[in-house]
């Protein structure tokens, strides 16, 4: 069964961060590195992202819930999280991951809104600033 894949709004977002449970994964290219980044999140390119998707798989074991964003999450952010959520269907593992969210309007809307952004150089993000 293909899973479904939903939305997520910046202010929901930010009642979840603080599970342990979520993981937010970026998937702008070089934006991330003059823009700033979700304090926490992980950073999986989109141009590179089918080639490590397993890795990304293993950076989230554990997780039940995985929130993907680009700039605007128009195109990037839900291709990506299709991609993923195909990836999953197809090696059958027993994953865990029960919930795959696209971030409404993407890091741009998420700092329009005047939600925390994080400007460490760290890789990957430890999510101590913001
Ligand atoms: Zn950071």
């Amino acid at each position: 069964m293909a899973r479904s894949i939903s939305y997520i709004t910046g202010s929901q977002l930010l009642a979840l961060k603080p599970r342990p449970n979520i993981a937010v994964i970026d998937v702008r290219d070089d934006e991330r590195s003059y823009d700033g980044h979700i304090a926490g999140s992980l950073h999986y390119a989109s141009h590179s992202f089918s080639d490590k998707i397993s890795n990304l798989l293993q950076e989230v074991k554990g997780k039940d819930t995985l929130v993907f964003h680009c700039a605007l999450s128009q195109v990037r952010g839900p291709t990506c999280a299709r991609k993923f959520a195909n990836y999953l269907q197809e090696i059958k593992e027993d994953d865990g991951i029960k919930n795959i969210l696209i971030l409404e309007r993407g890091f741009n809307g998420w700092e329009a809104s005047g939600r925390p952004v994080c400007r460490c150089t760290d890789i990957p993000c430890k999510g101590e600033c913001a």
